[in-house]
């Protein structure tokens, strides 16, 4: 089992001592996160990234604004923030309600800022292997994931599911890249993919992003492969207080069987996302003193 909170946690710990290191510098690197309208998941995922970020030593702010903003009140929050010496990098989440414009609010944001690298420049930069961009924190957190357990990259056949701009398409250029920990053979699957099972059978790593409850199961994959769950998903379980439970895309009890590593959820991806965003964050502060 691939411990993905373990593994966070050290990189947590990692950033904490760099912002440690920053101070001695007279810096304090600073997130700013920008929340829309009160959709739960997303109230939830910012307030564990405040969490985070304050544990680190860092400087985290919570820009909080009605679902009713216009686009253009947005817009001018994003220059106040790529404007304000204190905040290093900030990220607006996502979704946004219907009525706003998300890629317009990407374009605005400062790039050496947009510590969630979705930027076109920083995309284009992640795409040509430029290092001085900033990659998204999910799929640079499953490359983490893979590095820190010494997972073979090199020449291993890579399989994607899901072509997404902030899961699917940035794990594949990763993987591409002329670098450690990447020079993979990518495959990306999709929803328009026939026969899945015959791609995802020739994976050595397998990388599951569909958002689909249980779709890998364990006959559509090669013995001794390595699988990332990054799939979050919501189900109903009435043993459950809740009466809900997290499962990821992988069919666990099947999948463990055949595959090597495999990560679980909750406590595979979904940690690193944050921690790595930590990281983008503390790059990008250092860069502003460098
Ligand atoms: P998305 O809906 O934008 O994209 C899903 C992709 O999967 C699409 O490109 C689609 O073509 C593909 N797909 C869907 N069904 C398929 C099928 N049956 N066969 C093959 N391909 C199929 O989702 P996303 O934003 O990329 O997120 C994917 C999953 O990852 C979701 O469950 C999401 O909650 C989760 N996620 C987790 C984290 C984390 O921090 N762990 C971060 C981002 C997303």
């Amino acid at each position: 089992m691939i411990d993905g909170a373990a593994i966070a946690r050290t990189i947590r710990e990692e950033v904490a001592r760099d912002v440690a290191a920053l101070s001695v510098r007279g810096m304090q690197p600073g997130l700013a996160v920008v929340l829309v309208g009160d959709d739960p998941a997303s109230t939830v995922y910012v307030r564990n990234k405040d969490k985070a970020c304050t544990g680190a030593g860092m400087h985290g702010v919570t820009v909080r604004l009605p679902a009713s903003i216009s686009q253009q009140q947005l817009l001018s929050q994003v220059d106040d923030l790529n404007a304000d010496p204190a905040i290093h990098g900030f990220l607006v989440q996502m979704p946004l309600p219907r009525h706003l414009d998300a890629d317009a609010v990407i374009r605005r944001i400062d790039p050496k800022k947009d510590v969630d690298g979705f930027h076109p420049v920083n995309v284009g930069k992640m795409l040509i292997g430029d290092t001085d961009g900033f990659v998204p924190a999910t799929p640079a957190g499953v490359r983490e994931l893979l590095a820190r357990s010494d997972v073979e990259t090199d020449g291993q056949h890579c399989v994607i599911i899901g072509r997404s701009n902030i899961v699917g398409k940035p794990m594949a250029a990763i993987m591409l890249q002329n670098q450690p920990g990447a020079n993979a053979t990518v495959t990306v699957c999709h929803s328009r993919t026939k026969s899945l099972p015959e791609f995802t059978r020739r994976a050595d790593i397998l990388i599951v992003a569909a958002g689909k409850a249980n779709m890998l199961r364990g006959d559509m994959v090669k013995p001794g492969a390595v699988v990332i769950d990054v799939g979050i998903n919501r189900v109903n379980d009435e043993s459950a207080p809740s009466g809900h439970r997290l499962v990821g895309d992988v069919e666990f009890d099947s999948v463990r069987e055949v595959a090597s590593k495999l990560t679980p959820v909750p406590g595979g991806v979904g940690p690193m996302t944050i921690a790595m965003l930590l990281r983008n964050t503390v790059r990008a502060a250092e860069r502003a003193i460098s």
